[in-house]
C-alpha cells in the first residue's frame, strides 16, 4: 500500500511518522452529498479567542432556560432539578461503569435500582418496578403489552381501551399501538370523567381504560373509586399515567385509587432535567395483578448479592437493552433520599398552593376554565381575551418579552383558547408574583396597545416562527437577525 507522507519531503525534518492511504475508492463529493448543500467557498472568519468564546457564551444566553427564567410550561415544566443531583449523577463510580461488567461488580449499581424501586414501590403503592422504559411513551407502551399479555394468557376477548378526552395523546397512541380501539369517554363541565358515560361504554370487550390523575386539567378524580368498580367488574383493567405525579407524593397513591400498572415520568417529577427528548426514565409499577408481566430483567436480592433476575413468569420480555437510563436512576434516587417523607409530602403541597395562588389572582382577568380547586396545574381560557384579538398564542409569545417562558397552549385540547400553567413547587413567591402582574399587563395591553401584543416578542432574536415549517424544514445555519 502507498504510504503518505504527512510531512513535507523535501524539508530536513527526520520526522518519519506516515499514515496509510484509505484502501476504499474515494467518492465524489457532489455524488454523495446534494449539489445545493455544498459550499462554493468557506469564509471562515479570522477570529481570536475572545471573540469566538464571547460569541458562542452570547448564543448560549439567547435561549429560555429553566436556570435563568421562570418556566411554567404546564404537565411538562421543568421540576425542580436539584444541582446536587447532576453532580451526584456525574460520579466515575455511577458514570465509568458499563452495563455489560458482571453483575458482582457493579452490585452498587445494582443495590440503587434495587432500593429506588423499593423506594417507589412505597410512595406509590406499586409491587415493583422496572427502569428499562427511557420515556412516559414507552412505559404506556410496557404497561399496555402486560395488559395486552394478561389478559391473552386468560383467554379474555378484549379489544378496546377507553381514554377521556383531556388525555395526553400518548395514551390513545400507546392503545392504537397495542392494536387497541381506543373509545373516548367525554369530561363533564367540570372536567371529570363523565361517569354515565362511561357506564353505557364499558363492556366485556374492554382491556383497560387510561387515567391521569390529576388529569391534565390540574383536576383529582374524585370518583376514582367509582370507576375502578365499572372497569374491574367487567374484566378490564386500570393503568395509571403518572407523568406528573408532584401533587400526589406523600398524600395518596395509585394503589389506593385501585390502579394496576402505572407510569412515571423519573424525568418530570423526580428531578431529571427533559427537554428535546431525552434521557428519560418513563418507570413503571405493577401491583399484584401484573408483577409477573413486568419486563425482564428485574433486580433481585439473594442473602446479600443483587443479581438480574431473568425468572418472570408472564414477562413480556426486554423492552430496551440493559436497564434504562442509570443516571436519570442516580438523580431520582438521589432526590427521594434527600427529600425524605416530610419532604416529598411538602413538594405535593407547594405544587397545589402555587398553582392556585395563580388561579385565584388571575381568575378576573383570565376565564378559569374549570373553576374547582386544581392540583399542581391550572388551565386558563384565553376565550375573552380572543374575542378583545389577542388569541392564546400572542399572550404566550408577549410573556417572553417579560423573560417568561410560554406556557404549555391550546391542551388539553378540550379548552378553547387554552394556556396551561404549572408553577412547580420550587418558585418563590416573588417569582409568581412577577408572572402574574405581567399577565394582567398583557390583558390592560390588548385594549391599549393590541399591535404591541400581537407582534410579540420585541425582546428576542428569532420572532415568530412557523412552527410545523420549522420542523419540517429546519434551517440550521446561524443568520444574524434582520436588524
Ligand atoms: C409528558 C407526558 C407523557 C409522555 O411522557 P414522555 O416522556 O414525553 O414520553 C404522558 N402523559 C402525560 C400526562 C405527560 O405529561
Amino acid at each position: 500500500m502507498e504510504k503518505l507522507q504527512i510531512f513535507d519531503k523535501n524539508s530536513n525534518s527526520k520526522n518519519t511518522n506516515y499514515i496509510n492511504q484509505p484502501d476504499t475508492p474515494l467518492a465524489e463529493l457532489d455524488k454523495v452529498i446534494p449539489k445545493s448543500c455544498l459550499r462554493e467557498n468557506l469564509p471562515l472568519p479570522n477570529l481570536g479567542e475572545l471573540e469566538v468564546i464571547r460569541h458562542y457564551t452570547s448564543l448560549s444566553s439567547s435561549n429560555f432556560s429553566v436556570d435563568s427564567n421562570f418556566y411554567p410550561l404546564g404537565s411538562c415544566t421543568m421540576k425542580y432539578n436539584p444541582k446536587l443531583n447532576e453532580y451526584l449523577a456525574s460520579l466515575a463510580g455511577f458514570t465509568d461503569i458499563h452495563p455489560y461488567q458482571n453483575a458482582d461488580c457493579i452490585q452498587g449499581a445494582l443495590e440503587l435500582i434495587y432500593n429506588l424501586s423499593q423506594a417507589l414501590s412505597v410512595i406509590t403503592g406499586m409491587k415493583r418496578f422496572t427502569f428499562q422504559p427511557s420515556s412516559g411513551a414507552q412505559g404506556e407502551l410496557a404497561g399496555l403489552l402486560m395488559i395486552r399479555k394478561f389478559h391473552r394468557i386468560n383467554n379474555n376477548q378484549k379489544t378496546k381501551v377507553i381514554i377521556p378526552d383531556s388525555a395526553h395523546g400518548t395514551n390513545p397512541a400507546t392503545a392504537s399501538m397495542c392494536g387497541y380501539q381506543v373509545l373516548t369517554v367525554e369530561s363533564t363541565k367540570d372536567g371529570l370523567v363523565n361517569i354515565n358515560r362511561l357506564k353505557e361504554i364499558v363492556d366485556d370487550k374492554v382491556a383497560a381504560i387510561m387515567l391521569t390523575n390529576p388529569n391534565t386539567l390540574g383536576l383529582f378524580e374524585e370518583n376514582i373509586l367509582e370507576i375502578r368498580d365499572i372497569v374491574h367488574k367487567k374484566g378490564g383493567l386500570l393503568y395509571y399515567d403518572g407523568a406528573n405525579f408532584n401533587p400526589l407524593l406523600g398524600v395518596t397513591n395509585p394503589s389506593l385509587m385501585g390502579f394496576d400498572v402505572i407510569h412515571l415520568n423519573l424525568h418530570k417529577t423526580f428531578s431529571t432535567p427533559h427537554g428535546c427528548g431525552g434521557p428519560g426514565a418513563g418507570a413503571v409499577g405493577a401491583g399484584d395483578t401484573l408483577e409477573d408481566f413486568l419486563p425482564f430483567p428485574l433486580i433481585d436480592k439473594r442473602g446479600d448479592k443483587f443479581y438480574l433476575n431473568y425468572q418472570v413468569k408472564n414477562s413480556i420480555g426486554r423492552l430496551k437493552g440493559f436497564y434504562g437510563n442509570f443516571l436519570v436512576l442516580v438523580r431520582a434516587y438521589a432526590y427521594i433520599l434527600r427529600l425524605g417523607e416530610q419532604g416529598l409530602l411538602r413538594v405535593a403541597q407547594v405544587s397545589t398552593l402555587n398553582a392556585n395562588y395563580i388561579k385565584e389572582k388571575l381568575k378576573n382577568q383570565y376565564e378559569v376554565a374549570y373553576p374547582k380547586r386544581c392540583l399542581h396545574e391550572v388551565v386558563f381560557s384565553c376565550q375573552k381575551q380572543k374575542e378583545r384579538g389577542a388569541s392564546s398564542l400572542d399572550i404566550a409569545k408577549r410573556l417572553i418579552d417579560f423573560g417568561i417562558h410560554p406556557p404549555t397552549m391550546y391542551f388539553p385540547l378540550i379548552v378553547a383558547e387554552a394556556l396551561m400553567i404549572e408553577p412547580t413547587e420550587t418558585e418563590s413567591k416573588q417569582a409568581l408574583d412577577y408572572f402574574i402582574k405581567a399577565m394582567r399587563d398583557i390583558d390592560k395591553e390588548i385594549d391599549q396597545d393590541l399591535a404591541k401584543v400581537k407582534t410579540a416578542p420585541h425582546s428576542v432574536s428569532v420572532k415568530r416562527i412557523d412552527e410545523v415549517k420549522a420542523a419540517r424544514f429546519p434551517n440550521l445555519k446561524w443568520e444574524k437577525s434582520g436588524d
